[in-house]
């Protein structure tokens, strides 16, 4: 599928969804994600019960939105959820009181450095109410008014949903993409991420010949993705040899990439290579400015092989978390097409790379028993040229070291070193 087609269908599937009220839970989450599965009918929704304990979490009760308002003395409504769900503070307590302009106060916010933006804010795991507005629609109140406000939401013990899609290959090992569903009404952070992900796993699903197999969540951002990897933690430790967690992918700045703790995992080599060969500018970040759900999977216990990959990052353009950050103006279909033709290079690198895995786990494979070490013990030195090969070519057989880059490292021509390979694999030490 065309780079353009793709961006075009995923700018479509964005104006359908825009406005839905998603949050960590609720009807706005389970439209997007049924919305989503209209697109690729291999999504699966999930859900797990409220109050559920995931680790030290514990999942939310889903937050029901009837309407929310504040209307002045005169009966004029002048903020309304229904013009925009971002005025309501997400997972807002009901409330339904008059109050003067003092007391409203501290239940407002604002950007008094962008006027015309609406803030996005939510008080997930603390009872509270909010509402917010643009510092020019604040600049009206009257001090001297009386103000009635309806919050009339509820929560409920109901569901968190999520999505996921797995796609087979021809081997077990998989590529993990994971975003996040729960940002109402902004474009960039992150609807994109939704529509730009489900037209990859469209695209994945269209490869010949794959050789990973391909898993693509779509969670609510933390208590989400905590929960998927309370529940597939032993499967995704197992298989998944390169993450991608992709967030703010839609806007045409330049590319950002939050490296892995330690910076070496297939997905950080992988990413990076692309960015410098391909001559796309870019920004590489370290793990100290990780933000969104790369900082669970790679968090000490889950450690999992994966990188961030943004255009600007979070926190680093001036619409994030704000109304302004709108399709159109934010998000774009020319920014949404580079992003596709990059990533997918990206796949493709990691499809068509050659990296070794051991067949033995966990520890160095006997190989005196197999003929390819001497029957009488030998010192690193005392070993032909072969056998130190043999040696070394398995010590870097980690998933993540590909031929040409242990050609290198142990310093010989890669024939030699692809010859050496064949014979592993005919020993059955290697695949
Ligand atoms: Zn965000």
């Amino acid at each position: 599928m065309k780079n353009r087609i793709l961006a075009t269908k995923a700018f479509d599937l964005g104006k359908k969804i825009f406005k839905f009220n998603r949050s960590l839970t609720g009807s706005g989450n389970l439209k997007t994600l049924n919305f989503l599965k209209k697109i690729n009918s291999k999504l699966k929704v999930f859900k797990i019960k409220s109050r559920t304990k995931v680790y030290d979490w514990v999942v939310p009760d889903e937050w029901v939105v009837k309407d929310a308002w504040i209307k002045d003395s005169s009966g004029k409504k002048i903020i309304s959820f229904k013009e925009n769900n971002l005025h309501l503070v997400g997972y807002s307590m009901p409330v339904k009181k008059k109050l003067n302009y003092k007391q409203l106060k501290k239940h407002l916010f604002f950007l008094e450095n962008m006027k015309d933006a609406i803030p996005y804010k939510t008080s997930y795991y603390h009872k509270q109410w909010g509402f917010c507005m643009s510092y020019n629609q604040f600049k009206k109140l009257d001090q001297k008014e009386t103000y009635e406000v309806n919050v009339n939401t509820s929560f409920k013990k109901g569901y968190m949903h999520y999505g996921e899609i797995k796609i087979k290959g021809q081997l077990k090992k998989e590529i993990f993409i994971s975003t996040y569903i729960c940002h109402p009404s902004m474009a960039n952070d992150n609807l994109s991420g939704v529509i730009f992900s489900i037209f990859i796993s469209k695209w994945i699903q269209t490869l010949k010949n794959r050789k990973y197999s391909y898993r693509i969540i779509f969670v609510p951002e933390s208590i989400g993705s905590i929960s998927y990897i309370n529940r597939n933690i032993s499967e995704l430790k197992k298989n998944v040899v390169a993450g991608f967690n992709l967030t703010c992918i839609g806007d045409e700045g330049n590319f950002s990439m939050i490296s892995s703790k330690n910076e070496d995992t297939l997905a950080d080599k992988v990413t990076k290579e692309i960015f410098i060969t391909e001559k796309i500018k870019f920004k590489k970040y370290s793990w100290l400015k990780r933000g969104s759900d790369e900082k669970h999977y790679c968090y000490p216990g889950t450690d999992l092989p994966l990188v961030n990959i943004s255009r600007s990052l979070f926190n680093e353009f001036k619409e994030y978390h704000t109304s302004l950050d709108k399709l159109g103006t934010v998000v774009t279909i020319k920014g949404l097409e580079k992003s596709f033709k990059v990533f997918k290079k990206i796949i493709l690198k990691i499809e068509k790379g050659h990296f070794l895995n051991l067949n033995i786990d966990n520890c160095i494979p006997q190989l005196s028993k197999r003929s390819l070490y001497p029957k009488i013990g030998a010192t690193y030195k005392e070993l032909n040229k072969k056998v130190q090969m043999i040696v070394n070519i398995l010590s870097y057989s980690d998933g993540k070291t590909s031929n040409v880059e242990i050609a290198k490292k142990i310093k010989e021509k890669l024939p030699a070193v692809n010859k050496i390979i064949s014979l592993l694999k005919r020993k059955k030490l290697i695949t």
